[in-house]
């Protein structure tokens, strides 16, 4: 086979651990219905095949990489083009799970677009990283802890994996990356919609410093809601469940929370 030259617009930077690569894939709980994000040589494929999965399907940008892929794993699907366009719904009929050693330069707007399939994806193990990692699984009343944590921590339990360096990857990345393991929790409906609290979310951290009541100005909430102690806070203060009651709170109020999706 023709050796692959990775591709720096693509983020290619091959996994060459193999026994970090058996440890990622042994994370995946839900087995049957699997897209892999990026597989690139196949390093995550090849043990995902070897420990039993049905239905997997590989996303792959890269035209190079697809016909590698191709040859090396004859009878799989694989979908060249770019995930971020890429339908799920037209994918699987049921829910399925995602896998992937993500290109780290398109790793949040992947993140945004599971959130949107959130009932659809029962699970996602994903390597990216190290920083990116720990703020989507931050707590609250760190630096660390912003729209992502709270999106995604509404939807799925996660759990965040050691440090993992550059000297796995060839090419190297600058970066030290992370694993993060969600599985889709029981939070079907909260009581409003997820583009309204996606919304009220991103206007809570506008800007960090600020009060909510500073930072809400924008949605001409009346004076006696806002003079409530949370508003005092700042965003980064606020736990997952004082999201969910004041994105509620706010909705009855202002049944206008425009979306911008
Ligand atoms: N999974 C492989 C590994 O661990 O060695 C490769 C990981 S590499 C960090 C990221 C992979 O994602 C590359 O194969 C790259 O071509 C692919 N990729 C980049 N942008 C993509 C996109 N928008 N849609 C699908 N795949 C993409």
């Amino acid at each position: 086979m023709t050796k692959i030259k990775s591709k720096k617009k693509f983020g290619q930077h091959f996994l060459i651990n193999e026994e970090l690569a058996s440890d990622i894939t042994k994370k995946l709980i839900f087995r049957d219905s699997i897209i892999e994000i990026g597989p690139g040589k196949g390093v995550l494929t090849k043990n995902l095949l070897a420990q039993k999965v049905s239905n997997l399907v590989l996303s792959e940008i890269d035209n190079d990489l697809v016909t590698y892929l191709s040859i090396r794993f004859p009878g799989l699907k694989i979908i060249s083009g770019d995930i971020l366009t890429l339908d799920f719904n037209k994918l699987f009929e049921n829910k399925f799970s995602i896998i992937g050693n993500l290109p780290y330069n398109i790793s949040s707007q992947i993140i945004f677009k599971i959130l949107d399939n959130r009932d659809k994806i029962l699970e996602f193990v994903i390597m990216l990283q190290k920083e990116v990692a720990e703020r989507i699984c931050s707590a609250y009343n760190k630096k660390s802890y912003g729209i992502l944590s709270v999106l995604t921590q509404t939807y799925y339990d996660m759990s965040l994996s050691e440090k993992i360096l550059p000297n796995n990857f060839e090419p190297p990345p600058r970066v030290d990356s992370c694993v993060i393991h969600a599985v889709r929790n029981d939070n079907i409906d909260i009581g409003i919609g997820y583009n309204k609290f996606k919304t009220i979310v991103k206007n809570c951290f506008q800007n960090r410093r600020k009060t909510l009541r500073n930072s809400l100005k924008n949605l001409n909430l009346p004076k006696e809601f806002t003079s409530s102690d949370i508003f005092s806070s700042r965003a980064e203060q606020l736990k997952l469940n004082d999201f969910i009651w004041l994105s509620k709170e706010i909705n009855k109020i202002n049944h206008e929370v425009r979306t911008n999706k």
